[in-house]
């Protein structure tokens, strides 16, 4: 039987970061994903149908640096933003967020990742550490954990012992399944419409977020400054139907949403509309499996957070893993696993709250409610002190840990 001192279960982008993180430590590390990635990297090339765009905040960033890698990042099609506004499509409220270039060029506001070509990229860097054994298109038959150590059954009669297994196979996740940990899950009754769109005016590296009714339209500048992502969060027939629709008529559509603010936009590439789900795991740990990334949670993708959110489960498990290993403790013991536990269920909570809150009051049609989101957005609007907590806030420094402040 072999053994390995943590499997990873998922080379997602969150999977991949644990184990940079871990590459120093002498430890045996395991990665086990079910899916082959499909086409190598290749950073000169950027994609006219580019379709999943994330956006990676300060801390997030911090994470990177730290791993020595976020050169590598900033040059493969990364963005940046240093301006977002939203506003009400048919009324007042509207509020503007900033961060001044000249003050200096090193803030942003956040940074705009295609998750495929990061991806692909921390892919290749995790293959080449040392320390570190992938096997891909495996099918786990049984999960076992025990006091002293889990034991993974593989098909073909292959089993594997480790200290501890880290599930970071996303949403569906399979081991939190398999598990039984209980799921708090729930349907934002909307889809997301994702596309690349060309604008008449340059974005000059402004995000933009227009809320009308039961849409919310999110764009992202990316580095041609007349291209950017669009993150369309509809109800399910309206964005089946824009998707569907000739580019002509979504062209239209999509010009009126966006206020003509960047003058007329034509769809580039693709249209693909994806489900929104939520999802809070009870359990971030048991004895011997972590829960990290989407396996633990997802959320509205309204706040950009989801990515951060697991970037940061990442991050405080690093930490975690490296103090208990040089303090030469089990690393995969409930008890000593629960400080991570505890951290970031509350991070998770305070995003999810926050998500939801924000979810709830900026979709709709109830004048009531319209007229509450035009009062906060213009309220805060005037409020410097806010507005910088929640900029904070939403550049993830307000919960990072401590070891990568
Ligand atoms: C429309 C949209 C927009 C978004 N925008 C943002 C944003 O702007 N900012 C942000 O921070 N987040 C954003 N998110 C969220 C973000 O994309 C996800 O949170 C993130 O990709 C999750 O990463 P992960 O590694 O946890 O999971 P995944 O990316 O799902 O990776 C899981 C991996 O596990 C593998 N796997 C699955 N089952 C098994 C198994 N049984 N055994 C082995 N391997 C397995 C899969 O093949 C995959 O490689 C957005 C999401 C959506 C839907």
């Amino acid at each position: 039987m072999d053994h390995y001192d943590i499997v990873i279960f998922g080379a997602g982008i969150v999977g991949l970061s644990v184990a940079c993180g871990l590459q120093d430590l002498g430890l045996q590390v395991l990665i086990i994903e079910s899916t082959l990635p499909k086409t190598p990297i290749n950073t000169e090339i950027i994609s006219p149908h580019a379709k999943h765009f994330s956006v990676l905040n300060q801390a997030s960033k911090f994470l990177f640096q730290h791993f020595g890698i976020w050169s590598n990042i900033l040059n493969i099609n990364t963005s940046t933003f240093y301006r977002m506004e939203m506003w009400e499509r048919d009324s007042f409220g509207n509020i503007t967020f900033e961060e001044s270039l000249r003050r200096n060029p090193a803030r942003s506001l956040g940074y705009i990742i295609e998750n495929k070509k990061v991806h692909d990229f921390l892919w290749q860097y995790v293959k080449n550490l040392h320390n570190m054994t992938i096997i891909t298109s495996e099918k786990v038959i049984k999960v076992s954990l025990k006091d002293k150590k889990a034991l993974i059954f593989l098909k073909k009669n292959t089993v594997i012992s480790t200290n501890l297994i880290i599930a970071a196979d996303g949403a569906d996740s399979s081991l939190r399944q398999h598990i039984k940990i209980p799921l708090l899950s729930w349907n934002y009754k909307h889809n997301a419409l994702i596309s690349n769109i060309r604008t008449e005016i340059p974005h000059q590296k402004t995000a933009y977020q227009i809320f009308h009714n039961n849409s919310i339209l999110v764009f992202l500048p990316l580095i041609d400054p007349n291209l950017g992502a669009i993150i369309w969060s509809l109800l399910p027939e309206k964005a089946e139907y824009l998707a569907g629709t000739s580019e002509a008529l979504f062209n239209q559509h999509l010009s009126v949403n966006f206020d003509v603010k960047l003058g007329l936009c034509n769809a580039e590439g693709m249209r693909q509309v994806l489900p929104l789900q939520g999802c809070y795991t009870h359990k971030f740990i048991f004895n011997r499996l972590v829960l990290v990334g989407n396996s633990a949670h997802t959320i509205y993708p309204l706040s950009d957070q989801g990515l951060n959110l697991g970037l940061m489960d990442a991050a405080e498990l690093i930490g975690e893993i490296r103090r208990l290993h040089h303090q030469g403790k089990d690393i995969g013991q409930h008890q000593h696993l629960r400080r991570y536990e505890r951290r970031r269920k509350y991070s998770t909570f305070q995003t999810l709250i926050g998500t939801e809150g924000c979810y709830r009051i900026f979709i709709g049609e109830n004048l009531r409610k319209k007229f509450l989101r035009d009062s906060l957005l213009t309220i805060i609007n005037q409020l410097p002190s806010i507005k910088s907590y929640l900029l904070k806030n939403a550049q993830g420094m307000t919960n990072i840990p401590n070891w990568l402040r």
